[in-house]
């Protein structure tokens, strides 16, 4: 579908052919929304809309539900944000973000970054598939670390996830190295789109530094080719 990218080049047929499908649902359901100068032609829309499936392909068109637009800023983009203290002290500040997703709202990504992930796609990003993360998480009302799965998977997946992710803050907070992006301690439901984002670009690395959490992966979103890469550390997203 898209030549020149290794992650859709690399697909068996049988999932080529359902990502083909969630593809055309995607851009029929979906607007894409370029702003701040961005324009963007047919191909880079299908290439968007593919790579937001890319998660989808066992999941299915449900993974769709929930939101309707797609926009794209022509790079990293700037937010506000602000938060009361206990102390009741209004806190605001600029955040710089590659990528964002609302629970029904849009699914905001820089393109500048999709194409950065697609030049370099053994790195370990990918922040596509990192917002649809979010978006799948959210599809159960909670945007806790946990899709909806069935109920057996889902309470495996929770124990296993959260038993994962305390072990990997414990290693960030005693300052040892680990091959994955420490971003993942951010929170649970950033663990899950970080380690979605290792599941298709650097499944080897997820493989040998979280096994539980690689097969948990597999299943969800089903496998991928095995290439060597390497690291690389990237913005809030
Ligand atoms: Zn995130």
């Amino acid at each position: 579908m898209c030549r020149h990218c290794p992650w859709l080049r690399t697909l068996q047929p049988a999932q080529e052919a359902k990502l083909r499908e969630l593809t055309a649902l995607f851009l029929q359901q979906k607007t894409i929304t370029p702003v701040a100068g961005l324009a963007l032609d047919a191909g880079q829309r299908m290439l968007l809309a593919a790579l937001c499936c890319l998660p989808l392909m066992e999941f299915g068109r449900e993974g769709l539900h929930g939101w309707t637009e797609l926009v794209v800023y022509p790079e990293a983009f700037r937010v506000q944000r602000s938060h009361v203290d206990a102390a009741g002290v209004l806190h605001e500040w600029d955040d710089e973000l590659i990528g964002e997703s609302w629970d029904s709202g849009p699914l905001i990504l820089s393109w500048a970054d999709v194409q950065a992930d697609i030049a370099d796609p053994h790195a370990g990003f990918c922040v596509a598939v990192h917002e649809m993360a979010h978006k799948l998480d959210a599809l159960d009302g909670a945007m806790d670390g946990t899709p909806p799965l069935p109920r057996e998977w889902q309470r495996q997946w929770a124990h296993d996830f959260q038993q994962q992710y305390d072990r990997f803050c414990a290693q960030m907070e005693a300052g040892q190295e680990t091959a994955i992006d420490p971003y993942a301690a951010e929170a649970p439901e950033e663990f899950f789109a970080v380690v979605s984002e290792y599941h298709f670009s650097a499944s080897h690395v997820l493989e040998q530094e979280m096994p539980t959490i690689a097969a948990h992966l597999r299943r969800l979103y089903g496998a991928v080719n095995v290439e060597p890469g390497h690291a690389r550390l990237k913005p809030s997203r």
